[in-house]
């Protein structure tokens, strides 16, 4: 049974693990609510019931340069 917290923050040791899919050299996200940030190209991935969406195609378009964006299939 759990008693963890359920803020939607994620696990520090969780997060430290993470990186972005879109960037080779694998930088670390920074968490911004519900949103995790790439240090590197700024892409946003959402957080889907305390879950990251970490796939390319779950870039949030927002501050993401279109050219770090590939929209193939
Ligand atoms: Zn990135």
């Amino acid at each position: 049974m759990s008693t963890e917290k359920d803020s939607g923050a994620l696990d520090p040791q969780l997060l430290a693990v993470l990186a972005c899919p879109l960037c080779d050299s694998r930088p670390p996200l920074n968490q911004q609510g519900s949103i995790l940030v790439c240090t590197q190209c700024g892409a946003r991935f959402p957080i889907r019931n305390g879950i990251p969406a970490l796939r390319p195609g779950d870039a949030l378009s927002d501050d993401a340069t279109p050219d770090d964006l590939t929209d193939h299939e």
